[in-house]
């Protein structure tokens, strides 16, 4: 029998990052493997697909976990802590993995279990990467299912308690970087040159109107300018001048519309000061839209193994495990990681750690999940 709070704190001992998972995909796929269960390796590079195949492709489904850690260094001294400097499981994938691994090894050992399962072990989802790597390496050619279920564990809710939401649920992120090139020179002589500088502040604020005038009031978002570089000095005029920033919503369209926006405004004000102007768009992560019937099913799953809320409301984070959703429909569900200590820690401090305690109710919600109709 796998002790899975020792197989837990193993991986948090050992943390890998992005799509270095060669220690952690090895260790799950000896166990799920010794389980008799068809384990593929390498999908999406680094990506474990087991497969428990009982029945048609026509009702199989797939649950999926993350493996990845984060490139900080862990700040708690128990004896689990991360053994790799800068390296620190600090979202709880340790836990995520090791609950798939324990509903997996359940799930093999029951006879009344009628439909194929697919475990889902996906690489980076830090970055925004690892789901697209699997979808574009035949994930779901290769892996046929009708519908695929993600969880993440929510520090500070109560263990047995599960929180999802119809609909738009957790935010896209985009990036963006706008570069001006105006023309240096001597501080005291700034009519023979182009400021950066000035133009570059009036932008920062002109952006700010993206969402209050852009927008419409019943769609969330947010514009934020979170860098402004220059090349200026004490008696030197900038010649150039880089805003990066992040910003938020919960559809492609206000995705589009900020984008759209950001490019007229930042080419007719380059125009109005005579400078040059690039504008580099990119979305990190998409938006993540739970199906409504997938969402019911999954909320009937939770609440039949602990308490559940359908109508949590949207959270401003991000999930890479929206881009599963685009191809196929389901459902993304949070799970409660206690309300005390380093499982109340925020995800992605350096204090925080996945709660033992609560693994259970992730077990067995992918068993109830595996289960449903
Ligand atoms: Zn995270
Ligand atoms: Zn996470």
């Amino acid at each position: 029998m796998l002790d899975l709070t020792e197989f837990r704190k193993d991986l948090h001992r050992h943390p890998e990052t992005g799509f270095d998972l060669g220690r952690t995909a090895s260790r799950i796929s000896d166990v799920l493997k010794t389980a008799g269960l068809e384990v593929t390796e390498g999908v999406g590079k680094a990506g474990v697909v087991a497969t428990l195949r009982r029945g048609p492709d026509d009702r199989a489904i797939g649950l999926r976990a993350d493996m990845d850690a984060l490139p900080i260094n862990e700040a708690n001294t128990f004896e689990h802590r991360s053994l790799s400097p800068g390296k620190f499981h600090g979202c709880g994938h340790d836990g995520h993995t090791t609950m798939l691994i324990g509903a997996a090894l359940d799930l093999a050992a029951d006879n009344t279990l009628d439909r194929t399962v697919h475990f889902i072990f996906q690489p980076d989802e830090e970055n925004g990467l690892g789901a697209k790597a699997m979808i574009e390496d035949g994930l779901f050619e290769r892996f046929p299912m009708t519908a695929i279920f993600g969880l993440h564990n929510m520090p500070g809710m109560s263990v047995g308690h599960f929180a999802t939401q119809t609909g738009p649920f957790c935010a896209f992120e985009d990036n963006f970087v706008i570069d001006i090139r105006g023309i240096g020179g001597h501080a005291s002589m700034p009519e023979i040159g182009i400021d950066p500088i000035v133009l570059g502040s009036a932008m920062v604020l002109q952006l700010q109107t993206i969402i209050s005038r852009s927008v419409s009031a019943k769609d969330h978002a947010v514009v934020s300018v979170t860098g402004f570089e220059t090349d200026g000095a004490r008696n030197i005029l900038a010649s150039n001048v880089r805003l990066t920033g992040d910003c938020r919503g919960f559809s492609d369209a206000v995705s589009d519309r900020i984008e759209s926006r950001m490019r007229d405004i930042a080419n007719g004000m380059a125009q109005a000061h005579a400078a040059d102007v690039s504008v580099g768009y990119s979305t990190s992560f998409r938006p993540l839209v739970n199906d409504p019937e997938q969402t019911a099913l999954a909320v009937r799953a939770a609440a039949s193994v602990g308490t559940a809320e359908g109508n949590h409301g949207r959270v401003g984070f991000s999930e890479d495990f929206a881009v599963f959703l685009t191809e196929r429909p389901g459902a993304f569900i949070l799970m409660g990681n206690g309300t005390e200590g380093p499982s109340a820690m925020p995800l992605h401090n350096p204090g925080y750690d996945f709660n033992d305690k609560a693994m259970k109710s992730g077990i067995e919600y992918w068993k109830a999940m595996a289960k449903a109709a």
